[in-house]
């Protein structure tokens, strides 16, 4: 194994004829870091991990490997595991040989390539399925099949590309934490592709939000969590309500914004700057802006306290809590959660967790959600 310190790629872009399917991708990776990179269909996730993976040759930057530059080298050459969302087992080979090919390809001592598939066979719990045929597995076997042949190289990184996405939810769930044991056992580097947000929260180190082949964020998923940098990051992260509104009074960070026929208080959002200092009076009164906020900061109260008011509209159970979505007076529809019993019709009074409420610059009125 060819180990590193970091794994750096600066400028890295790949263009498809005219189109840019990923620019400017500036990320330094840190030995035993997870890293998801995340972003809705299209946005050049596979077309990072690929560059990565030497499948797909850059049209732009470079990557190295401490002071190795990498991006020239054939992906053999690499050394980095791959799991697809296809596992691309051997059909004809058993759990077993599937997992030992790789290392027999390498021609170690027999007894080294014994003692490592065995090992690994173990670490993915297949030990009573070790002499089955692919075909004879569900598809969570099978992907730890593919996760354990990856894996049993010991690759200075593992590429996974939306590798449980063929699953159902249930061992969707089971295959998160075991991939994150793995990862925490073998303290192996991952970089991993999905679009599944909450994979993306629950599995890594550090996030990469990409959209139209662009990073929007990179941070830890607390960050990317309670400070999307962007509306479209918060869109993505589940803030479901997105308010095109125009900023009122703006004082420092604290931005007023009008809603549900009153005015109520945001936390202005600005990217910042490419020195990492945030910038200042980017926002300013008479802007077109977007608030957003999550529907879980939006909680619905009893009649007498003062605030939004709003009717229910739509109420949906979501285990512990009711999704109640509400119009507010002025029309704006809210998606807000309760632990009381509401019921469609019932005139209710609103109230937003103070300081969640973000409010981004639009960029654009063409951009507004
Ligand atoms: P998904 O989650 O749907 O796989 P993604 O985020 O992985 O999406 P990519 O597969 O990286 O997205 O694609 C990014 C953009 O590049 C898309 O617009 C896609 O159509 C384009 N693209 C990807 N591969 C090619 C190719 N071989 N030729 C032309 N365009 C391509």
């Amino acid at each position: 194994m060819t180990g590193f310190d970091e794994l750096r790629l600066t400028g890295v872009g790949r263009r498809f004829g005219t189109a840019d399917a990923l620019a400017d991708l500036d990320l330094t990776i840190q030995r035993g870091e997870f890293i998801a990179l995340l972003g809705p269909s299209g946005c050049g996730k596979s077309t990072a991990l690929n560059c990565l993976a030497g499948l797909l040759p850059l049209t732009a930057g470079s990557i190295w490997q401490d002071d190795q530059r990498i991006d020239t080298l054939p992906p053999e050459k690499r050394g980095f595991g791959m799991v697809f969302q296809n596992y691309a087992l051997f059909p004809h080979l058993t759990v077993r040989d599937n997992i030992a090919f790789g290392l027999r390809m390498r021609r170690l001592p027999k007894d080294e390539v014994r003692r490592r598939t065995e090992a690994a066979i173990e670490m993915v719990r297949l030990v009573e399925h070790a002499s089955k045929l692919p075909g004879q597995l569900s598809g969570g076997q099978q992907q730890r099949v593919a996760i354990a042949r990856a894996t049993v190289l010991e690759p200075s990184l593992v590429l996974m590309d939306e590798p449980l996405s063929n699953l159902d939810a249930k061992l969707r769930l089971e295959m998160r934490t075991e991939i994150r044991r793995l990862h925490q056992s073998l303290g192996l580097t991952t970089v991993y592709v999905t679009h599944d947000q909450e994979e993306a929260l629950s599995m890594a180190d550090r996030l990469v939000v990409m959209r139209l082949g662009r990073v929007q964020q990179i941070g830890t998923p607390e960050q990317v969590h309670t400070k999307p940098a962007t509306w479209h990051v918060a869109d993505f992260m589940g803030y479901r309500n997105l308010l095109p509104v125009t900023a009122g009074r703006v004082d420092g960070e604290t931005i007023v914004v009008p809603l549900g026929g009153t005015t109520v208080e945001g936390v202005a959002q600005l990217p910042p700057q490419a020195d990492g200092v945030a910038q200042t009076g980017a926002l300013a009164t008479g802007d077109q802006v977007v608030a957003a906020v999550r529907p879980e900061d939006v909680r619905l109260g009893n009649d007498d306290v003062a605030g939004l008011r709003g009717r229910v509209e739509v109420i949906e159970y979501q285990g512990r809590e009711l999704a109640a979505e509400v119009v507010l007076s002025d029309g704006v529809r809210l998606h807000t959660r309760t632990d009381r019993k509401v019921e469609p019709g019932e005139h209710v009074s609103v109230s937003i967790t103070p300081g969640r409420l973000l409010v981004y610059p639009s960029g654009g009125s063409a951009e507004l959600p």
